[in-house]
């Protein structure tokens, strides 16, 4: 498993190489695996703007409805209700998504605000591929993370929003469309204006970096300022399988997706697929006699996705001497009341195997990245998502890859946690776009 598992300091160079012709090729045309697309978001945030906007967030796992006010001096003041979009809505029609989202408004206008009805700005955080027309316009490419709504795919999705916000009669316009990445990217530089890159390590992952306008060769506009944000969907690197070290149980889980052949780096990295990883490998453990021997299968582990990226956390996080908070785990989440200390070494070490490879991939995105735009002597990098925020040690694993990449110059390149990108991002976003 170690074997499989690790990705070495060559293997992490030949990714960043590979990542960084396909950024090239992205922004000279469209079809690569890396989509590279223009955000139509031109100029970062001074931290000086102000005004009340709403943001609606639809990430993977929430849908979030948020009140952002923006108060100047890069400071902010936020009211937000979260709502779970069921499994129903995640493969029904687009009109019952999007008439729930427009539910969620109308109760959140009337629940946490004194005057609902007064015309308000809303932008929307959508994070999902999106071939973006302008600033308030776009349509969805495909769907990812559990999402399938075929009649959402081809059609403008603000105008979407717009139509069930109008059939329920709220008084909110939607002025910007936003990808969770470029929203995060300017949330950070409201306070911290040398932000240059973004990261999302959650459901899914991704990154958005602030480019310059002569390198976007397919942008044919002129861009006034002279730079824009890329959003770059790099969880679809790799489509062509050519550097990526995938292992059979990436294969395996990659079959039983709704998307085979697609999103590879994904699947190798974010939260919705570590777990389920990691349930692979140990089923494959079971069957062989390695783990768990003389017992009943657990039914529990039979489950697709079933073993979460979140437990993986948990286990990785006990360092009792006799693994005993793994051992409840095993019990009791995972019906599997014996096991022996070696068992639960095995399990460890299987986490840490799946962790520290999401990690060390993750960080040669980063890599690349800072490569491309010639900021290795200094930036800062803001990160959101649950993977990077919750999981032990993931940010240390990140900068040993990075220091094994580019040396001494990883130091340069600051690590941040971004907290509410998604939100205040798209509030700050409809703001600038109204200026
Ligand atoms: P989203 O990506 O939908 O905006 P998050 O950033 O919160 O939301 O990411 C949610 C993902 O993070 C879940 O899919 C889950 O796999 C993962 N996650 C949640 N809790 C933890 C945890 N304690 N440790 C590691 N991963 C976690
Ligand atoms: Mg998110």
């Amino acid at each position: 498993m170690e074997d499989i598992f690790s990705v070495s300091v060559i293997k992490l160079n030949d990714i960043v190489r590979h990542m960084l012709v396909e950024m090239t090729r992205g922004l000279k045309e469209d079809n690569h695996s890396l989509k590279m697309l223009p955000s139509h978001v031109i100029k970062r945030p001074t931290g000086n703007e102000t005004g009340s906007y709403l943001a609606l967030d639809l990430g993977g796992s929430n849908f979030r409805v948020c009140e952002v006010i923006l108060e100047g001096n890069g400071s902010t003041r936020i009211q937000q209700r979260k709502y779970t979009v069921s499994a129903e809505l995640k493969s029904g029609t687009r009109e019952q998504l999007f008439d729930f989202f427009a539910d969620c408004v109308v109760r959140f206008l009337k629940e946490n605000t004194r005057d609902p009805d007064r015309p308000r700005k809303m932008g929307f955080t959508f994070s999902f591929p999106v071939w973006q027309t302008s600033i308030k316009q776009g349509s969805l490419i495909h769907w990812n993370k559990g999402f399938s709504v075929p009649s959402v795919q081809g059609g403008d999705v603000v105008q979407m929003l717009q139509d069930a916000l109008d059939r329920k009669k709220v008084n909110v316009t939607v002025t910007a469309l936003v990808n969770d990445t470029t929203g995060t990217l300017i949330s950070h530089a409201y306070s911290q204006p040398n932000t240059s890159i973004a990261v999302i390590l959650g459901t899914g992952t991704n990154a958005a970096y602030v480019e310059k306008a002569e390198n976007i060769f397919k942008y044919k506009q002129e861009i006034p300022t002279g730079e824009m944000i890329i959003n770059t969907e790099w969880g679809s690197f790799d489509e062509e399988f050519a550097v990526l070290p995938r292992t059979k149980y990436d294969r395996r889980l990659d079959r039983t997706t709704l998307n085979p052949g697609r999103m590879p780096f994904e699947k190798m990295i974010s939260g919705m697929y570590l777990g389920e990883i990691v349930r692979l490998v140990l089923l494959d453990l079971i069957r062989t006699g390695e783990i768990f021997s003389g017992q009943e299968r657990s039914l529990k582990l039979d489950v697709p996705y079933a073993f979460e990226t979140a437990t993986m956390s948990r286990i990785e996080r006990d360092h009792s001497i006799d693994l005993n908070d793994t051992k409840s785990v095993l019990q009791d989440l995972l019906d599997i009341p014996h096991t022996t200390l070696y068992d639960r070494i095995i399990v460890r070490s299987v986490c840490e195997l799946v962790g520290k490879r999401s990690a060390r991939l993750s960080a040669a995105g980063i890599a690349a990245v800072a490569t491309k735009i010639n900021c290795l002597n200094g930036c800062v990098v803001a990160i959101d998502g649950s993977l990077f925020e919750l999981y032990p040690h993931y940010s240390n694993r990140m900068r040993d890859a990075l220091g094994e990449i580019l040396g001494i110059s990883a130091e340069n390149i600051i690590l941040e946690q971004a907290r509410d990108g998604s939100g205040q991002g798209a509030a700050l976003i409809a703001a600038l776009a109204a200026e």
